[in-house]
This record gives C-alpha cells, sequence and structure tokens, in this order.
C-alpha cells in the first residue's frame, strides 16, 4: 500500500488534536475551544477528532482540521459538539494501530484527550505502545520509515471530562458542578411539594463508583441521609437512618430528602435500593414517601461558570503541557486542586482511582475513603456533623462549651446561609450555644433608655434547618461597622456572654473584625476568639482567593450575557456593553469574561484609555466584518463598575455605536442586584458548609485559651479562606497589615490578574502597544 504520509514535520507547525470521549459532560465544549485557540495562538495547527477514539480509529474526515472561528459559541453548549463515543476497537491493537497511522497521515504528534478514567488509560497505553506500532506500521509497508521519522515520540495530555469527579489527584472534574447544578435545582423544586404534602422523598442520583455527586447534593440541600458506594452505612443502618429521620420530624420538619448514590451498598456489597429505603420510610415511620431518579437529566443543560472557567483554563494548560513536554516527561493530566491547576502524572491518577473500586470490592471501605481526596472525607465529615443531631459522643464537655455570636456584615450574597446553618448545626451537635446578632452590628447598637438590648437571639435547630439553599442573609445584614458606638457593642457581647464570634461577609466584615481586633486593648468582652468566613459577590476579601457568593454572582452573570448574546443572535450585529459588580475589584468581571468568552474585559486594575477602546472597536470591526452570518451572534464587552471615572458604560457604548458607522450597534445592560443570585450555586453551598464547619473548629481550639493567651496568639483573630491549593486561616494582624490594599478595599496581590492574559488571548483582543 503506498505511504500516504505528509512530509517530516521539521520546521512545520506543531499539530495538536483535540478529542471528546466517554460520557459527555457539560464544559468538555470549552475545553474543545481553549485547546484549538491556545494551539492557534502558540503558532501551532489544531484539529479536532470526531466521535472519540472511534473518529481516530477511522480517519478521514472525522480528524478536521479546526480554526479560530470554528468553535466561536462553544463555551456555553452542553454536551459535547464534536461528540463521543464508546469505541471497542480502539481498546484492541489492531484498532489503535490504525489510530496510530491516521494521526501520522494528519501529520498529527500530540493528542489532548478529554474523557474519564477509561479514555485516558487507552491514551496512555497509545503512547506506551506508540513506537512499535509505528514500526509495525513500517515493516507492514503502510508508512515508510521516512514517514514516520519525525513521530518518533507522541505527547498525550489528559483533561479529565466526567459529571461523577471520581478521579483521583483532582478535585474537580469538568462537568461535575454542571451536574450538581442540575441535581440541586431538582431537589430545591422536590422539596418545595415535599414541604407542602409532608412527605419523604428519596432521590436517586449518578455515581456508579463515586458519591461525589450525591455527598454534595447531599451537603447543598441539607438532606437527611445519604447513602454513597465508599462508604457504607453501619450493619444497623435502617435503624440509624430511621432514629435520625425521626428526629427530625419530630422537631418539626415537614420534609424528608434521602440521597442515594446509583452504587449505594450496604457493608456486604449488597445493593441498597431506593425502594427498599422508601419501603422502611413508609411503613416504619408512616411517611408518604416517593421516588425520584435524577437520570440523565444530570448530564445536560449549559456548563455552570465554573466548568467554563475549569475547562477554558485547563484546556490551555494542556497545550502548554503538550508544548513544554520532552521525550521522556510522562503523560500528565491537568488537575485542580483548591484553586490551583496543576499537572499530575496520569498513569498514578488512573491507577489510584482504579484502586477505590478494587477496595470498594474487597470491602476495605476506609482505604476507599482514603484513596479519595482529603476534601471528599472531609465533606462527609462535615455532612455527618452537621446533620445527625442525635450523636451524644460528640458533645463537648460542659467547659468548653461556647456561646457563638453568628454576624453578618455588609451586602447579602449567596453562601451566606449555608455557612450559617452548619455553624449552628455544629453548635448543637457540640453542645455550644449558637446566638444569632440580627442586622449587622447596627442590630446590636439599639437602646432601651440607656440600657443596651441589641437584636440577638439563640437560634433553634429548626430555625436553620432550611437555610442552606436560600438566597440572601436569614438573620439580616447591614454594612454598619462596629466604630459607630464600640461601647455599645461591647455592652452587648457582655449581657448576652458572647464567648466566640464567627462574622460572615465582605469587605465590611473585614474592616470590623479589624476594628473588633483593634478594640481588645480596651474592651475585655473582644477577648475571645474570632473567625471571618468571607463572604461577598465581589471576591475582593484579603486573606482568601475566593469568598462565598462569588460563584453564585458569575452563574447569575453568565446566564445574563447567555440571554444578551442570544437576543442578538441570527438577525443582529450587535455589542452589549454589560456592568458588573465588583467595586474595585475586576475578579467578576475578569472570570466572567474567562467563562462567557468576552471580546474584552474592563477592570478598575487596569483602567479603560482611549488606545484600548480604539483598538478594541477596530478588532470588532475585524470580527463583524469576518463574519459571514455563520455566527451572527451579540458580543460581549464587560466593564467593572468602577473601571474608570470617566468612561462610563453608557459612554463607551455611545462611542463604539458612533465608531460602528451604521455596521454593527452596541446596547448596554446592567444587571445590578440581578448578579446577587437567587439561589446560592451549589458550590457557595457546599463550600459554606466546609468552611462554617472549619471556622467553628478554629474558634473552639482557640476557646481554650486563657485571656492573656488569647491576647497573644495572632491566630485567635482570624480569617478563614482558599490560597493556592490549600484551605488555611491567617491571622488578621498579619493579612491587614501585608496583604491588603485598603485604598482600593482589595487584596494588594490578586491572584486572578495572571488569568487577565489568556482572556484576551483566547478572544482574540489585540494588544494595545505601549499599554500596560
Ligand atoms: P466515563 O467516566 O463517562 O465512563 P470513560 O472515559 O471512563 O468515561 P469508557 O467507556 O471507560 O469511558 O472509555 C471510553 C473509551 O475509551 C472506550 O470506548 C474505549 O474506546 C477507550 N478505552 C477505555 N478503556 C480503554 C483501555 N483500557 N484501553 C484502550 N482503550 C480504552
Amino acid at each position: 500500500m503506498a505511504p500516504t504520509a505528509p512530509p517530516p514535520l521539521e520546521g512545520k507547525k506543531r499539530r495538536i488534536a483535540v478529542m471528546t470521549s466517554g460520557g459527555d459532560a457539560p464544559g468538555m465544549n470549552g475545553a474543545v475551544r481553549a485547546v484549538v485557540r491556545m494551539a492557534i495562538a502558540q503558532g501551532c495547527e489544531a484539529f479536532c477528532i470526531y466521535e472519540g477514539y472511534e473518529g481516530l480509529v477511522q480517519g478521514g474526515d472525522m480528524i478536521k482540521r479546526t480554526e479560530w472561528e470554528d468553535v466561536r459559541g462553544y463555551l456555553s453548549e452542553g454536551g459535547t459538539l464534536i461528540g463521543t463515543a464508546r469505541c471497542a476497537s480502539f481498546r484492541e491493537r489492531p484498532g489503535r494501530m490504525k489510530a496510530a497511522k491516521n494521526m501520522v497521515i494528519a501529520g498529527i504528534d500530540a493528542l489532548i484527550v478529554c474523557g474519564g478514567d477509561g479514555s485516558l488509560t487507552g491514551a496512555d497505553t497509545f503512547r506506551k505502545e506508540w513506537p512499535g506500532l509505528l514500526e509495525e506500521l513500517v515493516s507492514k509497508q503502510e508508512l515508510t520509515a521516512e514517514a514516520i521519522k519525525p513521530f518518533k515520540y507522541l505527547n498525550i495530555v489528559g483533561l479529565v471530562g466526567s459529571i461523577d469527579n471520581d478521579m483521583s489527584m483532582t478535585d474537580a472534574t469538568i462537568g461535575c458542578y454542571s451536574s450538581l447544578h442540575r441535581i440541586c435545582n431538582s431537589v430545591d423544586s422536590i422539596n418545595d411539594t415535599a414541604q407542602s404534602h409532608q412527605r419523604a422523598f428519596i432521590v436517586e442520583v449518578m455515581g456508579r463508583h463515586c458519591g461525589w455527586l450525591a455527598l454534595m447534593a447531599g451537603i447543598s440541600t441539607g438532606a437527611d441521609f445519604l447513602f454513597i458506594p465508599e462508604q457504607p452505612p453501619e450493619k444497623d443502618w435502617k435503624k440509624e437512618m430511621c432514629s435520625i429521620i425521626h428526629e427530625h420530624r419530630k422537631r418539626g420538619k415537614r420534609v424528608t430528602i434521602v440521597i442515594v448514590a446509583e452504587g449505594a451498598q450496604d457493608q456486604e456489597l449488597n445493593k441498597i435500593t431506593p425502594d427498599e429505603i422508601k419501603d422502611l420510610l413508609s411503613n416504619d415511620l408512616k411517611l408518604d414517601t416517593r421516588v425520584t431518579t435524577l437520570g440523565h437529566v444530570q448530564r445536560g443543560g449549559a456548563p455552570c461558570a465554573y466548568d467554563r472557567m475549569l475547562s477554558t483554563l485547563q484546556g490551555a494548560e494542556a497545550v502548554k503541557a503538550v508544548l513544554e513536554a520532552q521525550p521522556d516527561t510522562p503523560s500528565p493530566i491537568i488537575s485542580i486542586i483548591e484553586n490551583k491547576i496543576i499537572r499530575k502524572p496520569l498513569l498514578e491518577a488512573v491507577e489510584l482511582t482504579n484502586e477505590v473500586a478494587v477496595a470498594i470490592k474487597a470491602r476495605n471501605f476506609d482505604k476507599a475513603m482514603n484513596l479519595r481526596d482529603a476534601e471528599f472525607a472531609e465533606y462527609l465529615k462535615g455532612y455527618n456533623i452537621t446533620t445527625a443531631l442525635n450523636q451524644p459522643t460528640s458533645k463537648r464537655p460542659e467547659n468548653e462549651r461556647m456561646r457563638v455570636g453568628i454576624i453578618h456584615v455588609g451586602a447579602p450574597c449567596g453562601g451566606m446561609n449555608a455557612a450559617t446553618r452548619a455553624a449552628v448545626s455544629y453548635c448543637f451537635s457540640r453542645g455550644h450555644t449558637p446566638v444569632a446578632l440580627h442586622n449587622g452590628f447596627s442590630g446590636l447598637i439599639r437602646h432601651h433608655s440607656d440600657e443596651p438590648i441589641g437584636s440577638v437571639r439563640e437560634v433553634q435547630w429548626l430555625d436553620a434547618d432550611g437555610w442552606t439553599s436560600r438566597g440572601g442573609s436569614e438573620i439580616g445584614t447591614n454594612r454598619t461597622l462596629p466604630s459607630e458606638d464600640m461601647k455599645t457593642v461591647a455592652a452587648v457581647f457582655k449581657k448576652y456572654n458572647i464567648q466566640s464570634l464567627f462574622i460572615v461577609g465582605g469587605f465590611e466584615a473585614f474592616c470590623a473584625l479589624s476594628e473588633l481586633r483593634v478594640a481588645r486593648q480596651e474592651f475585655e468582652e473582644f477577648k475571645i476568639p474570632m473567625v471571618l468566613l468571607p463572604a461577598t459577590v465581589s471576591n475582593n476579601v484579603p486573606g482568601t482567593e475566593y469568598s462565598l457568593g462569588s460563584d453564585t454572582c458569575l452563574n447569575a452573570l453568565i446566564e445574563y450575557c447567555d440571554t444578551c448574546r442570544q437576543s442578538a443572535s441570527s438577525s443582529r450585529r450587535r455589542v452589549f456593553v454589560i456592568e458588573t459588580q465588583g467595586g474595585e475589584s475586576g475578579y467578576i468581571a475578569t472570570i466572567a469574561g474567562l467563562s462567557i468568552g468576552a471580546m474584552a474585559v474592563y477592570t478598575p486594575e487596569e483602567g479603560v484609555n482611549i488606545k484600548m477602546l480604539d483598538r478594541d472597536i477596530d478588532h470588532l470591526r475585524e470580527v463583524f466584518a469576518k463574519d459571514r452570518g455563520q455566527a451572527r451572534a451579540g458580543k460581549i464587552i464587560l466593564r467593572n463598575e468602577k473601571a474608570s471615572k470617566v468612561y462610563t458604560t453608557q459612554i463607551i457604548a455611545d462611542i463604539i455605536m458612533a465608531e460602528a458607522k451604521g455596521r454593527f450597534e452596541a446596547r448596554v445592560g446592567i444587571p445590578g442586584h440581578f448578579q446577587q443570585g437567587k439561589e446560592p450555586s451549589p458550590m457557595d453551598r457546599v463550600r459554606g458548609v466546609r468552611f462554617g464547619v472549619k471556622s467553628l473548629q478554629h474558634l473552639e481550639a482557640k476557646f481554650k485559651l486563657s485571656k492573656q493567651e488569647l491576647v497573644d496568639d495572632p491566630m485567635s483573630c482570624a480569617v478563614i479562606g482558599i490560597k493556592g491549593a490549600s484551605v488555611q486561616f491567617s491571622s488578621m494582624l498579619k493579612v491587614e497589615t501585608e496583604e491588603t490594599d485598603w485604598k482600593h478595599r482589595r487584596p494588594k496581590d490578586e491572584y486572578w490578574t495572571k488569568m487577565k492574559p489568556l482572556v484576551d488571548m483566547l478572544s482574540g483582543r489585540p494588544p494595545v502597544e505601549g499599554n500596560g
């Protein structure tokens, strides 16, 4: 057979291919878009392989050169637009041989695979066999020795795309949070009807070997009980479950939700079915019980903000990994640990993942849990502590029990209530008393005659039970700072015997805690442990890279942008200049820009100038000139509310309109308070619970100190946050003095600013010469 390979690649552009494989997952399209555009931006040629390994084995039209414009609009689409398939022939060597030949013919020597553990195992096998496959192709005279010369090494990079979040060595897989969104929406809806009829619902969610979705759904919806494969319930689980649910009902709860992972089983590996649980609840507890199996709705729909961001960052990183790979570099997967994109060895990740299934089969459940990431075990522990009320063994000794003041400061945002509910539940499980300080510090600074009264109330279990899924602030919030009347604040603390303080809020909350810390010198009442959990849509609190509420905000914002863009589709050439919140921080604008593929993002950090506008308008002219109608949809420019005093959102739109000279038009969009979101996103809920529990544990640990030790220990007044790959407490003193840009009310070092060039690059925005 005549060899059909192209001439050697030396001196030619690298050719990088991307494919999606295994089960589809929302966000896969974002990964394809990022790989294609990043590859092109790096001077390579990009290819898409259609229908997963099937396309690689069949070759021909299934391997297509892909241009910048071809992936326009991909970010917001669910599923995978380049298709996926289960391909039996790739599991066998002859199938992989055909695939190798097709790759050489297309001139491709780097493959980025977005899929689950099966797909990535296949990819790694392919790489290992690659030299042998090529030799065999030569010996069979299907390719010439000359033709294979430039293809000595195959680069493989894995992107983990799977809704189950079942891969080891990464906190999240592309698609898992979108799936969690679908589940939470469904359970929230079920909750309403269950509440009306006082019913119980058993909800089955996906996850044959991995309980991540079930666990996170349980946490985000405040479910009464859950079943996951890695940690089967105790032998007498039927009794335990009924007792917990009975206790919840006794306290006045009208609804019962039990979440069951598909792969739920008991310690003898017998499957636990939703119907079995239903019978128990119906017969033993006499509850009107229904079963809902969510099925494939969990896979579908538009990707959430996090998946768009994750797939974009990881897709770009995958291309970098290809270009940096040496012949002996092991194939990596691109993972994320907390907030950090990291490369991990593919083979080890797959092996560890497989070990979980083996451990479960061998009934070594502790090992199975240990093999999952540490975060998973922490979430499960957090769920158990905040759910099961009847655990007398977990109560603290009398002298270690505290009255915990809980206060919200600043604007309301998603996740505040989830964190508060977790703190309250934690208090009940440990014997502490949760005390709500209503309506922020303004609620405390109230007098009756000369007597300070304060809006202070002990929280009852039932009050807080339904809070996890609610937006806003259930205990009320306010921007007032304690300095307005520090003396009264101290008097109220004394009157209600507040022994530790949990503050939830944004930059005002940060200022409030700073004031209380300083006021310790004057007031004994503040010599207590205090923790701030940052919560604000602006994500501008020093001491953390992530504030509760910012994910909810991003989701609201991308929904708004998607809707604007769609309104212009098929008929109009229109630019929307959309004004985002964020105060003096461009975080929300930048990450939303990354998640929707904005044409330009204007931030307070960079400012706006005439050169920038000129360049961006030129760019818009070019884009619309090239647009032959196939992708005629609205373009988005995001402008943070404080990006410029001169160039307001309206003025920018007016300038664009004037300069477009009728070739396109510009409109303003101001989503305003819509950005606070309605229901908190699942990420804000689960992180709210996790950080809420951690904060209370921190307070507990510091409560053991004497007053003097407390004053001497900077960590007795701390802020909890994500920094890089870990969750940490930082002392307020250090954060205030070293990490805070007080003038601009934001951290000095904003980690996300490094992503800004990527937003520009992926939208093709040309750089402005001389612009810093
Ligand atoms: P999901 O998490 O959705 O199941 P997955 O990638 O694990 O995704 P699989 O069906 O296991 O899904 O694998 C997808 C495809 O990858 C298979 O159809 C097959 O073509 C290829 N593949 C899987 N395992 C191997 C293997 N061990 N060797 C070669 N190819 C494999």
